[in-house]
């Protein structure tokens, strides 16, 4: 599943495109594409989609993704779970199918969006107002974020802090491979409510996120080529996970055996003794 650092990658990789033309945009499954209400329809507007346009630029917030087209349109792209956006060479053609939506540029390179399980799609918006107003539904961007800023969403709620870290409107982009490292690296047990937080395991809470997210965000691009090759297989386990997959197995760090429990419905792997539970 594509977590923040894969999504910056994409955008990363889209960014050359800005500035050339677009001849047109085919839409290959209507179910895919949604106006603003969320809502899927049989006419699309060529120029919604980017047709006798450019890309200005790409932006993202969390693990969402825009094309902001130079007339002002936003394109906007969830990956889900298995969506994925392809920059194809003139003739180049995507492996396994599902090209859901293509857009063919006047050099002749297409990019493409495919998502075989469909929890993904593209959203159509008439401008940048309408992006932000949706982005500002959302946390904060987790790249980016600071102690002070987890501080001000969190800081007042009971749930345990890995939930809160799992809450897109508390703070945006950290999936649950990314919690559980993060929480490794600030030593707090991901069980903990997050009143019992203090400013200063905020601070390391924020660097910790920083932290992994910019390591994944090195690693994103090997796992994003791996994506594109033909067998489609992705190189997940090659990844240095400190503690995510491996419960049952030696902390990296002080060699106690690592725990796995449940945050959120999610599974959680912790060290007790990196992350000690509060005493009293
Ligand atoms: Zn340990």
């Amino acid at each position: 599943m594509p977590e923040l650092p894969e999504v910056e990658t994409v955008r990363l990789g889209i960014e050359p495109l800005a500035g050339v033309p677009i001849e047109r945009a085919r839409v290959a499954r209507r179910d895919v594409v949604r106006d603003r209400a969320g809502k899927r329809h049989g006419a699309i507007e060529p120029a919604m989609l980017l047709a006798h346009d450019a890309i200005a630029r790409t932006r993202r917030h969390g693990k969402q993704l825009a094309l902001v087209g130079t007339s002002g349109v936003c394109v906007l792209v969830h990956l889900g779970m298995s969506g994925q956006l392809l920059v194809l060479d003139r003739g180049g053609r995507v492996a396994g199918g599902h090209a859901h939506v293509s857009w063919t540029l006047r050099d002749g390179r297409r990019l493409v969006f495919r998502d075989p399980r469909r929890f993904g799609g593209v959203w159509l918006l008439p401008d940048e107002d309408a992006l932000d107003a949706r982005w500002a539904t959302l946390g904060p961007d987790a790249m980016r974020v600071t102690g002070a800023m987890l501080e001000a969403s969190l800081a007042r709620s009971r749930r345990a802090v890995k939930a809160g870290l799992l809450d897109q409107r508390a703070l945006a982009g950290v999936g649950n491979i990314y919690a559980d490292e993060a929480l490794f690296d600030a030593g707090i047990d991901p069980h903990r409510a997050c009143e019992t937080l203090g400013g200063e395991e905020w601070d390391r809470l924020a660097v910790g996120i920083v932290g992994v997210l910019g390591d994944g965000l090195r690693r994103g691009g090997a796992t994003l080529r791996d994506y594109r090759r033909p067998d489609g297989s992705a190189g997940q386990g090659a990844r240095g996970h400190r503690v995510y997959g491996r419960a049952g197995l030696a902390c990296l760090r002080c060699g106690q055996e690592l725990a796995r429990s449940e945050v959120a419905q999610r599974s959680t792997v912790r060290c007790a003794r990196c992350q000690p539970a509060l005493s009293g």
